[in-house]
């Protein structure tokens, strides 16, 4: 595995390699990587001639008071194990590399933003947008890998790629989870030992959600309540529900009355870190 961290020379590795003809799958990560990004770069290795990852904590894509500086960092273990994945380069760029050009142009997601994360991280998904564009003309990919555990990144850079014709093909991968069923996150270290055992209460309140739909309930405001207090009972007093949300998916609109296929999100708050999960119902 080769580490990468100038642009420059992530653009000539990834040019020449097109023009000999070979294809590049590219798995874009914020490091400390678990099972949940290998899960991707097994994916990529599986249809592409190389796989590109990239570990960059983005700053724009993190709000006033948001745990950009706390975010978990190791490089030299992510190195590891992105080398043991089978990665073959791991780009590592630099903020200032990044971002060094005065910012005359914003990107802005004008949609999808007034629910899930992004009521609550405002800009959030412009920063994502933003430092993806990049990356994909850095890396040029035949294709890209994003877990669904983060449906409306997912579903917003499916957007970006449609509307700004990137000749990327954006490839979704299934959440990857503990034993106990909570979602593999980054953030799952930041997690107090007791906060740790109240946590696969998420994915439960998911499955209690799509058990409600299996049985025929269709009435999305009846799953979002149910789910919510099975949330506030398993939960208790200091941890506070973010949303309950069921969407329409891929395209996540707003719907009353549950009909083909739909997601269930949720964001909860503990005191240390703020988790997501979803589940999508057919
Ligand atoms: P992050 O480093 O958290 O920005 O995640 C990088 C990529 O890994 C994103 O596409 C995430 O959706 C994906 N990812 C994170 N956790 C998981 C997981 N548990 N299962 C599958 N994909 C994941």
């Amino acid at each position: 595995m080769r580490t990468i961290t100038l642009k420059q020379e992530m653009y000539l590795w990834a040019k020449q390699v097109k023009t000999a003809g070979h294809s590049i799958g590219f798995v874009p990560t914020m490091g400390f990587l678990h099972e949940g990004h290998l899960a991707l770069v097994e994916e990529a290795k599986r249809d592409n001639d190389y796989v590109i990852m990239s570990i960059f904590v983005n700053p724009l894509q993190f709000g006033q008071g948001e745990d950009y500086t706390t975010y978990p960092r190791d490089e030299k273990r992510d190195k590891k194990l992105a080398e043991e994945a089978g990665v073959d380069i791991l780009f590592m760029p630099s903020v200032d590399d990044m971002y060094k050009h005065k910012k005359s142009i914003k990107l802005m997601v004008t949609e999808k933003t007034d629910k899930l994360c992004g009521a609550t991280r405002p800009g959030h998904f412009d920063g994502v947008v933003t430092v993806l564009t990049k990356l994909f003309h850095l890396t040029t990919p035949n294709r890209a890998y994003f877990g669904l555990k983060d449906v409306q990144q997912f579903a917003i850079v499916t957007a970006l790629v449609e509307e700004f014709d990137f000749p990327v093909e954006i490839v979704p991968v299934d959440t990857v989870r503990e034993p106990s069923g909570l979602a593999i996150s980054s953030r799952n270290v930041k997690l107090t030992r007791e906060d740790k055992q109240k946590a696969p209460a998420l994915f439960n309140s998911l499955l209690l959600g799509k058990k409600l739909i299996i049985e025929g309930e269709t009435d999305a405001n009846v799953i979002i309540k149910t789910v919510r207090h099975y949330l506030d009972q398993q939960l208790g007093e200091n941890v506070e529900v973010d949303y309950v949300e069921i969407l329409t998916f891929p395209y996540l609109e707003d719907l009353s009355e549950v009909n083909g296929k739909v997601v269930i999100a949720v964001a909860v708050r503990f005191f240390t870190a703020r988790l997501i999960d979803n589940i999508i119902v057919d």
